[in-house]
């Protein structure tokens, strides 16, 4: 591969062209393995973001994608629909709840965020009140896009860049009270406060269900995501749930906000969606707020992407909903989730560490300073493992098939990694 050719023209994500780090070249990947071009398997612990959570190269998965590319690849969604769409809205219908019935395909997470802002404002617009605020989280992540950003933590991202340009939202703190900790009222204080001094101006609170993903790595507890749900209700303000990175089996649950015993008025899906095959993403909006926006003066939700339920993504995404309902996500998940509660309080005591954190085929190590990104991907790569930090956190969300030899592997390489001081700043 040219891989000098990447380093001087091709951007990565967050990344400089003065001094890009290097990136490992990959020939292929099956299973849970990532081959590199210079020979090395790799165990993948990422799920290359979430997102491949059968695992790579899946028979079923490859055979959907070539039945569809045979039938056609894309055709337009203004004036003409097709059964892949059709197939796969049935299926997301299905799983969620009987109040979502209304589903709006995009193609990426971001965007799918966007669409769901769009929908709580054009929402307000409908019923003749002018609420343009949402309230969100600090450590919250919502993607890179303009109004995705917006409600993303101001101070560990790009607020400050972009100020002047990025519409100002409301942030409540995140919640202290992890998910296995005993619950403490007084977490839902700031939430509960800025909630009842600007509701009249909020169109929505957006926040991601347990899980608070590239914004911390934070697992709380369910019953804040309760408290917020009555508080929306109590105050008229709708609620968003971002499950992007949550949803589709990752938590323990199928969605993050059944582990609360809620329902959202909209529901941002994307990730796992096509089980890693390709970029696809779903705003989903219960019969009211659906009707509520196309009862206003526009007449119809504005927005409408070019390869909006791109065909062979559907396909592909029907096909990974076909495997969920084998249902063995349910015990693989859970064994990951035993197994990660196993090993990971036996790093507790590393100086280096801070706290883990677990849930579902989630875990996480905070470690007490940043990682040395080059210094700890090459460890991580020798160690035969693909493990991706960000600063503090090193964390792993591996496919849901991963057998224990390959969560222990991954535990070990990070533990190994705490003991080479080299990997830290
Ligand atoms: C990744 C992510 C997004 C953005 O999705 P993209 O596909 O990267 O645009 C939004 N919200 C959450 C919670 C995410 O994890």
């Amino acid at each position: 591969m040219d891989l000098e050719f990447d380093r001087q023209h091709i951007w990565h994500p967050y990344t400089s062209t003065l001094n890009p780090l290097p990136c490992y070249p990959v020939e292929r990947a099956a299973g849970v393995s990532i081959f590199l071009e210079t020979g090395e398997q790799l165990i993948d612990g990422m799920s290359s973001w979430w997102s491949a959570i059968h695992g790579y190269n899946h028979p079923h998965l490859n055979s959907a994608a070539q039945q569809q590319i045979n039938q056609m690849s894309h055709v337009m969604f203004g004036g003409l629909t097709h059964a892949p769409a059709i197939n796969l809205c049935k299926k997301l219908l299905k799983m969620t709840d009987n109040a979502l019935q209304h589903v709006f395909l995009a193609d990426s997470g971001s965007v799918a965020v966007e669409v769901s802002l769009k929908m709580a404002l054009q929402y307000w617009h409908a019923r003749g009140e002018s609420r343009s605020k949402f309230l969100t989280l600090r450590d919250g992540y919502h993607g890179d896009t303009f109004a995705a950003m917006s409600v993303t933590d101001p101070d560990n991202s790009m607020h400050s860049l972009y100020k002047g340009f990025l519409p100002e939202h409301i942030f409540a703190d995140s919640p202290k009270t992890g998910f296995w900790q005993p619950w403490d009222e007084n977490d839902l204080g700031d939430f509960k406060r800025k909630l009842e001094a600007n509701h009249q101006q909020i169109a929505a609170v957006i926040l991601e269900p347990i899980v608070q993903g590239a914004g911390g790595m934070r697992i709380y507890h369910p019953e804040f995501l309760k408290g917020v749900r009555k508080l929306c209700d109590q105050h008229n303000v709708l609620l968003i749930l971002d499950e992007i990175a949550t949803g589709f089996g990752r938590t323990g649950k199928l969605f993050a906000y059944q582990h609360a015993d809620i329902e959202p008025d909209i529901l941002c899906l994307g990730k796992a969606i096509t089980g890693g095959y390709m970029t696809l993403s779903a705003t989903l909006a219960t019969s009211h707020v659906a009707n509520t926006v196309c009862g206003g003066k526009a007449g119809c939700f504005m927005h409408g992407p070019t390869f909006m339920a791109n065909p062979l993504a559907c396909a592909v995404a029907t096909a990974s909903m076909e495997i969920l309902e084998r249902n063995e996500w349910q015990a693989q998940t859970q064994a990951i989730e035993e197994q990660f509660s196993q090993l990971l309080p036996r790093l507790a005591e590393h100086p280096l560490v801070k706290e883990m954190r677990w849930l579902g085929a989630i875990g996480v190590v905070e470690a007490t300073t940043p990682v040395n990104m080059e210094k700890i991907q090459a460890h991580f790569v020798k160690q035969g493992v693909w493990i991706r930090p960000f600063g503090k956190l090193i964390y792993m969300m591996p496919p849901f098939i991963s057998q224990p030899q390959h969560i222990e592997k991954l535990v070990h390489a990070v533990e190994s990694a705490l003991n080479d001081p080299t990997c830290f700043q």
